[in-house]
């Protein structure tokens, strides 16, 4: 049996690390930190988004992302919400929806009437808007929780709070340590997000709200929770969120709905994206042998699970070599 360490329990190092304990690998995975969490992926909006995401993306989002949501399904059935995406804005930046439409594919328009029979709560507010009806979406942290606990029932170790292990004791090693692996290509893109309590909204999909300056979205979780994210600054900083985006993302949140002016604020959070120069992602085999997974930029969870195939295809290939 093949015994790999995983570095790094973000959504990278867990995808990787059931993807190789499925194929049979003996894993186990090391995390600096106390406890899942903290990290960029327990930031993340859950949205499994390629057709939207193409808006600024390459079309290999659509390639890689599409078959996201199955994995995701398969290996933590129940988790994935199946309702679409919905793109509105408001009469003054019509443009931006026509400019977005132009851009994405499998996408329907739809008007005021249909904007109310997906989401009641926006009835009357939006006139045009995009409905993809192919995208889904799910909860990160609920995710990332649930495939440590099957991990752990499929025999991989954990060890938290974990100094530097010596790679002698293992017969690969796969880095997924985000921004702090150290690799010249890679920088940070920084992302603020909200959480917002209120039951005076609710919504059955992830809503984006097109804006020239400060385009946002607002997912919905569990118990009355919404996720408001995100912003995108090219800075690896992950220090405490600036009130500029704190107005920028409330006033964004409260442009959908003005109920969200009465939300509790739960929790704000920032987290440093890991990108390449391309914004997409990259599996790459270090002269140590080492496999990474790194750049996962906006698509940790859409994009993880092709990025943990190819890894353990390359991981499973290049033992059977030796
Ligand atoms: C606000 C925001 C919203 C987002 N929304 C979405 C979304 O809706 N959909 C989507 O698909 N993606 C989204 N993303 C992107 C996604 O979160 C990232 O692409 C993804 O989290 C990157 O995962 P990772 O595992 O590479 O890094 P991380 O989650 O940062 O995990 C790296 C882990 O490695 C650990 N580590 C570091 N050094 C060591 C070491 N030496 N040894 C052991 N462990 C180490 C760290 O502590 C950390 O836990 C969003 C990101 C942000 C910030």
């Amino acid at each position: 049996m093949r015994r790999v360490l995983v570095k790094g329990a973000g959504v990278a190092g867990l995808t990787v690390a059931h993807e190789l304990a499925a194929r049979g690998a003996s894993v186990t995975v090391a995390e600096v930190r106390s406890r899942i969490g903290g990290n960029a992926s327990w930031l993340a909006g859950g949205m499994l988004a390629p057709w939207c995401e193409r808006e600024s993306a390459e079309e290999a989002v659509i390639t890689l992302g599409k078959a996201s949501a199955d994995w995701w399904e398969r290996t933590l059935p129940g988790l994935v919400t199946r309702a679409g995406t919905l793109v509105v804005g408001h009469a003054r930046d019509a443009s931006e929806l026509a400019r977005f439409a132009a851009r994405t594919r499998n996408h329907e328009s739809v008007d005021e009437e249909a904007i109310a029979a997906l989401e009641p709560n926006l009835a009357g507010r939006f006139r045009q808007g995009l409905f993809f009806a192919g995208e889904t979406h799910l909860d990160p942290r609920r995710a990332l929780e649930a495939l440590v606990d099957k991990l752990r029932a499929m025999a991989v170790v954990f060890l938290f709070q974990a100094g530097e292990i010596a790679p002698s004791g293992f017969d690969r090693v796969v880095d997924c340590t985000g921004m702090a692996r150290a690799d010249d290509d890679l920088r940070g893109v920084r992302g603020e997000m909200l959480l917002l309590r209120t039951r005076d909204v609710s919504l059955a999909r992830p809503v984006r709200l097109l804006h020239p300056r400060h385009p946002i979205y607002i997912v919905p979780r569990a118990d009355h929770h919404f996720m408001v994210g995100a912003t995108m600054i090219e800075s690896d900083h992950d220090g405490p969120i600036t009130a500029r985006s704190l107005m920028e993302l409330l006033n964004a949140a409260y442009a959908l709905h003005p109920a969200f002016g009465e939300a509790e604020i739960v929790e704000t959070g920032v987290g440093v994206r890991p990108a390449y120069p391309d914004n997409l992602p990259r599996v790459k085999r270090r002269k140590d042998g080492a496999i990474t997974i790194n750049g996962l930029y906006r698509h940790g969870f859409l994009l993880s699970p092709a990025m943990a195939t190819q890894a353990a295809d390359l991981l499973f290939n290049a033992s059977a070599d030796n």
